[in-house]
């Protein structure tokens, strides 16, 4: 499903196109060439030249005599639809350069175009808030102490932007959040300003991410144009640079303790999962976008959340409207190459952050580009400023792409999330255990969901001691550490809690956040589908609200009363709190009276019922 603005946004360069070829009939030989200037690449686009098997793209300094190098090779499997454009990135901004093109049939060089010469695009913002990346000339990446200081100078310097301490690493190091924005107004339809979370380096060693999250910031904090105009006046954008500074500081993919950070966003048991997910509780962001980089692959592969227990239209937005129907198409016209991410078991851990942002009713995106070089790119060697460039700027692109989506789809968005919660909060359909929906991919990538609840249950009893888990990193590893409680946990990521008399907690699944909770709180979240099983994603094994016994049972004494179900799926035993340790009978027959008062407010029992389940509650001797 392509939205039609991005098939019109396809067609207008092909018109384009199409003119230039008519004006050059004489190089039948050698393709028409044009070419647009990006942020940090440029779009080099051209004609058909028939028969071609390969074209080839050389980029030369403007003012050099001899001819430049190649610095692309198409190949007819680079689009599914076969765009010839090829987005050029390596160069120094501000520069000026030439660019032929010339195609290969059968293996045969034909003539090169005819040359075209342009000025690249300067770097976006102001030159006093330049990263360590850019001022060093694309040979090292910025410093974590560059870092910290750029964020704040941003910050004090741009009235749009607020730079808060969101939490510290387990070695100290600060973690920031920017939140760039022009104005409280242009409420969204779920009641605040409608937000995009943006987090980079996640993984400490995948440091192209954070560049470019560090000028997309400055871009956004400064710039007057009207693009950042636009994209301010719907939305506010939120930036975590780095979401793993310690990891960073020495290119690890881990943070201090050895954990990967993209396999902890629902247990939290570390500062910078706990502290990211403090952030979407509080913003509740549409759109979440994590930057990463891979080995090899396409300029940008992408992943969303698979889970069946994302809402189903939520997750039909992220795949197929966003990601296919719109990034994979504006990316071809760019000059990107696309793909969906690499699936296989692990993509469905709910605990990588594209999961588990659907999980929390966001649309998640994983973004992805290749740190080596590769066929397509020669003449950039991995590791050569020329490679560097391109990863930054590719995740440059992809950032303010999807920030373009978010814009021009808002409306659609927040009715899918609306959507969603309403669903939640009414506890509707069933609940998947594992297993993950079928992505469009070849070859195919499926996930078997082995593990159903239907009807869901009503929800999860979790005992006080269960509360108070801190448990660290896996029994037995080391270093020895210990996280928050499960307490602040759950309240981290915003989860509903309600404390039965102190003596139990209840965490009803009739809530926002329901596709979330059974990964954080079910018993059997073991299965084929997810070999390593516990405790991998449970924080711990609470028990399961599904009693659906025929009849009203207090402890061992049968009322009688039909044990009916509310409007969530609740029954009234499920309510009944009589397996615990209660010490005061005064205080079990206060709960009694609480569950029977809301059970005949909602019309499931009335005062004859009533009487006979207290009589039953009085008759247990529970709390004596
Ligand atoms: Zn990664």
């Amino acid at each position: 499903m392509v939205g039609s603005r991005s098939i019109r946004r396809l067609i207008a360069p092909v018109g384009a196109l199409a003119a230039l070829v008519f004006a050059a009939p004489a190089m039948a030989q050698a393709p028409a060439v044009t070419v647009e200037q990006g942020d940090g690449f440029a779009t080099v686009s051209w004609s058909e030249v028939a028969g071609a098997t390969e074209y080839e793209i050389e980029r030369a300094p403007a003012s050099a005599a001899e001819a430049g190098v190649v610095v692309g090779r198409w190949l007819p499997t680079r689009y599914r639809t076969g765009e010839l454009t090829f987005a050029d990135s390596g160069f120094v901004l501000g520069e000026s350069y030439r660019w032929r093109v010339r195609a290969l049939v059968g293996g045969a060089a034909r003539d090169w175009s005819a040359p075209v010469t342009q000025d690249t695009l300067e770097q976006v913002g102001p030159d006093g808030f330049l990263t360590g990346f850019e001022r060093s000339g694309a040979t090292a990446f910025t410093s974590h102490e560059d870092e910290v200081e750029l964020v704040e100078a941003i910050g004090r310097a741009s009235r749009r932007v607020a730079v808060q301490t969101i939490g510290h690493t387990l070695q100290g190091r600060p973690l920031q959040l920017a939140t760039v924005s022009t104005s409280d107004r242009g409420r969204g339809k779920r009641g605040h300003k409608p937000k995009v979370l943006i987090l980079c380096t996640v993984h400490g060693g995948e440091r192209a991410p954070r560049e470019a999250c560090m000028i997309t910031l400055r871009r956004l904090a400064f710039s007057h144009d009207r693009w950042v105009a636009r994209i301010l006046s719907r939305s506010d954008v939120l930036i975590v640079p780095t979401v793993n500074p310690d990891g960073q500081a020495i290119a690890e993919r881990t943070n201090s303790t050895g954990q990967d950070l993209n396999r902890d966003h629902i247990l939290i048991r570390h500062p910078e999962s706990y502290a990211v997910s403090k952030v979407i509780r509080d913003h509740r962001p549409n759109l979440i976008i994590d930057g990463h980089e891979l080995g090899t692959g396409a300029d940008l592969s992408l992943l969303w959340s698979r889970s069946p227990n994302v809402g189903e239209e939520l997750w039909s937005l992220a795949q197929n409207h966003m990601t296919w129907g719109w990034i994979f198409g504006t990316a071809a016209a760019a000059g990107w190459s696309t793909a969906q991410y690499p699936t296989d078991r692990l993509d469905n851990w709910e605990s990588m952050m594209q999961n588990t942002a659907g999980l929390k009713n966001a649309v998640g995106q994983l973004q992805e580009s290749p740190q080596n070089s590769g066929p397509m790119r020669p003449n950039a060697p991995t590791g050569s400023p020329q490679t560097i460039r391109r990863r930054v700027y590719s995740h440059v692109w992809g950032f303010a792409e999807h920030l373009e989506y978010h814009h021009r789809n808002l409306r659609a968005i927040e009715e899918a999330i609306e959507d969603a919660e309403e669903d939640n909060e009414d506890n509707r359909g069933p609940i998947y255990l594992d297993g993950g929906r079928d992505v469009p991919v070849t070859p195919p990538s499926q996930y078997p969901i082995t593990k159903v609840l239907d009807p869901a249950p009503c929800g999860y009893r979790l005992m006080p001691e269960q509360m108070q888990v801190r448990a660290g990193n896996a029994p037995g590893t080391e270093p020895v550490w210990t996280s928050e409680t499960v307490a602040r946990r759950l309240a981290a990521h915003g989860i509903e809690v309600e404390s039965v008399g102190g003596v139990a907690y209840d965490v009803e699944l009739g809530q926002r956040l329901r596709p979330l909770i059974p990964y954080v709180l079910d018993p059997e979240l073991e299965s084929p589908g997810r070999p390593l099983g516990l405790p991998n994603i449970s924080m711990v094994r609470a028990q399961r609200l599904d009693d659906r016994r025929a009849t009203v049972i207090v402890g061992d004494r049968d009322s009688g009363v039909p044990n009916r179900t509310d409007r969530i799926g609740c029954s009234i035993n499920d309510r009944i709190t009589d397996e615990q340790p209660w010490t005061s009978r005064r205080a079990f027959l206060r709960h009694i009276d609480r569950v029977l008062d809301e059970a005949r407010d909602k019309r499931l029992i009335d005062r004859w019922a009533a009487d006979r389940i207290e009589g039953a509650a009085e008759r247990s001797g529970i709390g004596s």
